[in-house]
């Protein structure tokens, strides 16, 4: 055999470990091409305007993702309508009749909003490591009156993403197919309440079959630590009393080291995550950062010991695989086996079409009873003009 022979059977053979096959080093070729590839994530957020969403994903991915949006100063003030209306027994008819067609446009501006969907992708590249990041905003949520809109709104929108990647699958070139799904959806819970409202119990019951949900407290500033934990237990225990599915850690593997088996821990501990975000730099102890500046001191936004701002992005960052396996083996398998049951139907189940329509029913019945009492008014109106006259 020539010595190149040679050289060459000794790259492929081990002779000091016969017995040695080598698939050892397979979880480094997959390592190195899913970072060839880098990785692709999307994650929704959904909570009313104002609760600070934009400044929170800002501040999560150090990137500015809504460049072009005038950030207001005044903390609250942003897109919620309160709409009074005094009436006055003193106002002369024609105030009357102005103040009611004044009532009747506000109540139609509130019922005509709609929720929008925004989807802004950034790529992010740290030590060599890309992540396609897609942010889906919701803005307008909870701004309507019937805030069914807004939910098949967005429930739409998860459903077409399912709807497209199971298209591309079973399409020919299934190779380099685009993951649009959402994997995780971050709930913002307004700070102000005493715990869950009615519309956020029924928003996330209907989207907990589909997505990862990842309940956080916004503007965990404006509670007192006592205040959290009790805000956060409420809303836990709300939380099992309606049924909600949330998306839950994994527990740390056995053999995992020690210091993750406690990072997992205190994760699990502190959902639901109560945070403060920042757009702005501020001094504190000679140090610039990311916080907020009040009379008595700085809310740091990257310290633990003032929020769970850091929890929160180390849950989304350690388990970035797991809630995209989640999403592909229990919330992407549902829609898929929903949709094979239907026979590759879209639209309700016949069952939530009968639903449709006892509510379309009862709504009919509802005006019908509506135009009577009308009627009987201007009947009885008319009766006492009549006694009037006499
Ligand atoms: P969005 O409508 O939910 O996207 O809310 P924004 O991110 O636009 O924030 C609305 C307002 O709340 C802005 O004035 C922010 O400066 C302020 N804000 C954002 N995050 C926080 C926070 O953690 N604490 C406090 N106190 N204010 C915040």
């Amino acid at each position: 055999m020539s010595q190149a022979d040679k050289m060459k059977q000794g790259q492929f053979t081990n002779p000091e470990t016969p017995g040695y096959v080598g698939f050892a080093n397979l979880p480094n070729q997959v390592h190195r091409k899913s970072v060839k590839k880098g990785f692709e994530f999307t994650l929704m957020v959904v909570g009313e305007s104002g609760l600070g969403k934009s400044t929170l994903i800002n501040s999560l991915f150090l990137t500015d993702l809504y460049p072009e949006r005038v950030i207001p100063g005044a903390a609250g003030t942003t897109h919620t309508h309160t709409h009074t209306y005094i009436y006055k027994h003193t106002d002369s008819e024609l105030t009357v009749v102005l103040h009611f067609v004044a009532y009747f446009f506000l109540l139609l501006e509130k019922i005509e909003r709609t929720v929008q969907i925004e989807a802004s992708t950034v790529e992010i590249e740290e030590r060599g490591v890309k992540l396609r990041l897609t942010v889906v905003d919701t803005p307008g949520y909870g701004d309507a009156i019937n805030s069914q809109d807004c939910f098949s709104t967005i429930i739409s929108y998860i459903d077409d993403q399912f709807e497209r990647y199971l298209h591309d699958e079973s399409g020919l070139n299934r190779r380099h197919i685009v993951d649009n799904r959402v994997h995780c959806c971050f709930y913002f819970i307004s700070p102000l309440g005493h715990g869950l409202k009615p519309l956020d119990v029924q928003f996330m019951k209907a989207i907990h079959n589909k997505v990862n949900v990842v309940p956080v407290i916004a503007k965990a500033d404006t509670l007192t630590l006592r205040e959290r934990e009790r805000l956060k237990r409420r809303i836990l225990d709300e939380i099992d009393e309606h049924g909600i599915k949330i998306y839950h850690l994994p527990d740390a593997e056995s053999d995992e080291d020690e210091d993750f088996k406690e990072q997992t821990r205190i994760l699990k501990a502190s959902i639901p995550f109560a945070v403060v975000g920042s757009n702005q730099q501020i001094e504190a102890k000679g140090k610039k950062v990311r916080g907020r500046l009040y009379p008595w001191g700085v809310v740091e936004v990257e310290n633990p010991e003032h929020n769970d701002f850091l929890k929160l992005r180390t849950m989304l960052i350690t388990h970035m695989q797991d809630l995209q396996e989640v999403t592909q083996d229990l919330h992407y398998e549902n829609f898929r086996s929903d949709r094979l049951k239907r026979g590759g139907r879209k639209g309700p189940e016949p069952e939530e079409m009968d639903k449709d329509m006892i509510l379309q029913e009862k709504e009919a019945e509802l005006r019908r009873m509506q135009e009577m009492i009308a009627k009987m008014q201007a009947q009885m109106q008319k009766q006492g003009d009549g006694e009037g006259d006499v």
